[in-house]
């Protein structure tokens, strides 16, 4: 049975950088706004996260690991109006069952700490132990795939690793603006990357990939129906394209010698090719010097139009009306881009 949960474990967590996702994504939703990942040989031999969230309590710690018990879903209907990043309770159920997990949590209102480490979706006996802690979660998650050869062999170094690390942590700084995140490697003094809680998107950008990037943007805002965030996904008809659309996009003038493509969908970094295809191929036709654009994108839509991704593994994202959508920003874009331009 433990075979089949491993292989089953081994789909959902493909390489660190997944595992790293579903944990940032569980510490946003505790609400924190500080986040320190830490990192041996790009996440194979260590990957930590710390948060300042609001922590766990002791009766949900002994089934922390066990697949959908802690799950977000309390119901069915919850998944039209989902508000929380996770919804499918099984990521770290399956963490716990290709590497060697642990966990130290305080409430803030706690006199002390808690720990406990799992195997197998099982929290270890004696568990959760009283310790001292700081207000938070922290996860340490240590020798990915042991126990699962093949998966072992798949993933590449650690450096190959690590930068598909920062590149993850990189986009949720920028769209996470108001959460400091720092990535460090075990034992080095200074962060690889590193975002205060009072910075803005624009600061991050700046910082991240450069001044250059940040000093030929221009801001995007784009509205299609009548999108509106407060009002109960349920209530919106299928019938229409209904999105809201926030970011900053490249200028004419943005000599990139990389391309970016930064795509969030309520809140979730998604990959979406139609999409970055048709804004590849706008900046290509637009302004042939610049190729290589930088484009960050924050899509609201309701979420009954969205595939909720009920696998983790797959970030290409699906929705409703996803021709008018593509349509709708590359003309939004365009329409920036020209007008800038002259
Ligand atoms: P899901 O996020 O889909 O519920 P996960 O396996 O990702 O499932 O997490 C299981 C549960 O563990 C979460 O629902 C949450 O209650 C708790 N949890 C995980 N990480 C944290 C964290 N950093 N801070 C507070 N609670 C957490
Ligand atoms: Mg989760």
């Amino acid at each position: 049975e433990h075979v089949v949960n491993r292989i089953a474990a081994g789909e959902v967590i493909q390489r660190p950088v997944s595992a790293l996702k579903e944990m940032v994504e569980n510490s946003l939703d505790a609400g924190a706004n500080q986040i320190v990942v830490t990192v041996k040989d790009g996440g194979n031999k260590l990957l930590q996260i710390q948060d300042n969230g609001h922590g766990i309590a002791r009766e949900d710690l002994g089934l922390l690991c066990e697949r959908h018990a802690t799950s977000k879903l309390r119901s069915f209907e919850d998944l039209e109006g989902i508000g929380t990043l996770g919804f499918r309770g099984e990521a770290l159920a399956s963490i716990s069952f290709v590497a060697h997990m642990a966990v130290t949590t305080m409430q803030h209102d706690a006199v002390h700490g808690l720990s406990a480490s799992y195997r197998d979706g099982i929290m270890d006996p004696g568990g959760p132990n009283p310790c001292a802690a700081v207000p938070g979660t922290t996860i340490t998650v240590e020798d990915l795939f042991y126990n699962v050869l093949t998966r072992k062999k798949a993933l590449k170094n650690g450096a190959e690793e690590y930068s598909r690390i920062l590149d993850l942590v990189s986009r949720y700084a920028v769209f996470k603006a108001g959460t400091g995140f720092t990535v460090k490697r075990q034992g080095e003094a200074r962060a690889d990357l590193h975002t205060l809680p009072t910075a803005s998107r624009l600061d991050n950008i700046r910082a991240i990939y450069g001044p250059s990037v940040a000093n030929n943007l221009l801001p995007l805002k784009h509205k299609t129906g009548d999108m509106d965030p407060a009002v109960a996904s349920s209530t919106f008809s299928a019938d229409s394209a209904t999105f809201t659309a926030e970011g900053y996009i490249s200028n004419a003038s943005h000599q990139g010698k990389r391309s970016n493509f930064i795509l969030f969908i309520n809140g979730r970094a998604v990959d979406c090719s139609p999409l970055k295809r048709a804004i590849d191929a706008l900046y290509a036709t637009i302004l042939p010097k610049a190729a290589k654009p930088f484009v960050f994108l924050d899509l609201k839509m309701p979420g009954s139009h969205v595939d909720v991704n009920m696998h983790p593994t797959k970030k290409e994202v699906g929705f409703l009306h996803q021709e008018d959508v593509v349509d709708s920003l590359r003309a939004a874009v365009e329409s920036q881009l020209l007008a800038s331009n002259n």
